[in-house]
């Protein structure tokens, strides 16, 4: 094929969010995973992409395929404290590529140290590289919008964590990598002009038909696409597990699979990550974090709203003000479409008993929307069961979306990651073919479709990674 060229828009566009840089030499560098799926909706050809001439492209070293790599420089209210210097310490814009979907970013993440790095080695290891593979195809499947991983390439150099683990990079494909951070670290700079400029690019990028419309139009957009993803997240018992402002993209996919896990049992509290020491990110609290979130990308557009800080003010206030409402009819639509009670007099009142339900019995999120109607059955008998069953009895299951009966489940992932460490790719592929397909059983296999072992998800605890 002919050799891909990517471009540099946001490096040409916004010299004063990023620095140009280059990827660390891997001579040992090999192809891990390749996510031939991707590389074909992508319009870039498996075969070469494993040839010596694709890895080389892969890693970020092909000559004449880039225009300007950089690394991309973001601020980021990280749990509640501000960080106004964060950035690509490990990461690396490759350019944009020109697609038949679209322009996406190719992004290296585990390329090395860059100005960014802030002391850390800028490399990856392999157990989180392919987690985070694993984890966005299941959230790309589920149909959340998600950044996604092109390859995973073992770079051949070990790193060290709490032992040497063996190294690998990955290849990381994103609507744009543009976050919240980027505008503030735009703030920070002082930079109006510039903040100027990058809201009518996001605007152009990610929502062409709100182009030109200014500050309070890409606030709107971003948060209505961010309260989306969100309400998704919790459809599926997704838990991020570190909702920085850095980690919250303007096109509103999902990114930054460090610390992130999925419920078994349901529960509102549920917390995984090791370094989320006050449960700021756990499951129930997204919605709102993700309020929060969008406040501080709303200040960082408050010059640009208007000269009057005041009217400024109240105009982002407009807006962030029907968050909660906007999110509330967002997610309740969500939920009665899995639990097949849409459009019924008492929609409302069904979706609240259901999820009192299963906030009170702490049942497994994905085999009860999975298997509504087996139980049911067996309730409609009981005397003494929960009113929502009552409530649900005259539901229509056609109209019920498909909910997922496969979710990566942590206890499946972690077993498949320690084999794949130890170079054994049964599980691994198992458990990749499965999550592709969420909603066929037929591809998974049986432990796969059980909840994990209670004494398991209750010691089970997510690290970054880094
Ligand atoms: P994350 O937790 O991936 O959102 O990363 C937060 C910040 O830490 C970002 O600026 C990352 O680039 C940086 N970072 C994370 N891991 C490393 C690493 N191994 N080397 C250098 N920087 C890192
Ligand atoms: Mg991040």
């Amino acid at each position: 094929m002919t050799t891909p060229v990517l471009r540099a828009e946001f490096a040409e566009a916004f010299p004063d969010l990023c620095l140009e840089w280059r990827a660390a030499d891997f001579p040992d560098a090999s192809v891990l995973q390749l996510n031939e799926p991707l590389a074909s909706e992508l319009g870039l050809d498996p075969q070469w992409l494993r040839t010596d001439a694709g890895v080389d492209f892969l890693c970020g070293r092909a000559s004449g395929c880039y225009t300007q790599p950089v690394a991309q420089g973001y601020s980021g209210h990280q749990f509640g404290q501000f960080n106004p210097q964060l950035g690509d310490g490990r990461a690396l814009l490759l350019g944009e590529l020109a697609t038949p979907h679209g322009l996406v970013d190719l992004h290296l993440k585990g390329s090395g140290p860059t100005p960014f790095s802030r002391g850390a080695d800028g490399f990856g290891a392999r157990a989180p590289m392919l987690r985070e593979y694993l984890v966005s195809e299941a959230m790309h499947a589920l149909g959340i919008p998600t950044t996604r991983v092109l390859a995973v390439i073992d770079t051949g150099r070990a790193v060290l964590r709490s032992g040497p683990e063996p190294g690998a990079l990955i290849v990381r494909v994103a609507s744009s990598h543009i976050r919240v951070g980027t505008f503030q670290l735009a703030a920070v700079l002082g930079a109006t002009d510039v903040a100027a400029e990058l809201v009518e690019y996001c605007l152009e990028r990610h929502y062409p038909e709100r182009s030109g419309g200014g500050p309070l139009a890409l606030l709107e957009s971003v948060m209505e696409a961010q309260l989306n993803t969100v309400a998704e997240w919790l459809g599926v018992g997704f838990i991020h597990g570190v909702m920085n402002t850095d980690n919250t993209t303007i096109s509103g996919e999902t990114i930054d699979y460090g610390p992130c896990a999925f419920l078994d049992a349901h529960r509102q509290q549920a917390c995984f990550s090791s370094i989320d020491t006050t449960g700021r990110y756990r499951y129930g609290h997204q919605p709102a974090i993700l309020g929060w979130n969008m406040a501080r990308f709303g200040e960082t557009l408050l010059p640009l709203i208007d000269a009057d800080p005041q009217a400024a003010i109240a105009d982002a206030q407009h807006i962030l003000g029907a968050q909660a409402e906007r999110y509330d009819s967002i997610a309740t639509t969500m939920w009665a479409q899995k639990l097949g009670v849409s459009g019924r007099e008492n929609t409302e009142e069904a979706v609240s008993l259901a999820l009192d339900y299963l906030h009170t019995h702490e049942v497994d999120h994905t085999i009860f929307f999975s298997s509504l109607e087996k139980q049911a059955q067996r309730y409609y008998a009981a005397d003494n069961a929960h009113p929502f069953w009552r409530t649900w009895r005259d539901s229509d299951p056609d109209a019920a979306r498909a909910n997922p009966v496969v979710i990566p489940r942590n206890h499946e992932v972690e077993r498949a990651l320690t084999a794949a460490n130890n170079d054994q790719w049964d599980y691994w592929d198992a458990l990749l073919a499965a999550v592709r397909h969420p909603f066929d059983a037929s591809y998974a296999y049986p432990e796969l479709l059980l909840p994990a072992p209670a004494e398991w998800t209750e010691n089970f605890t997510t690290y970054c990674g880094t």
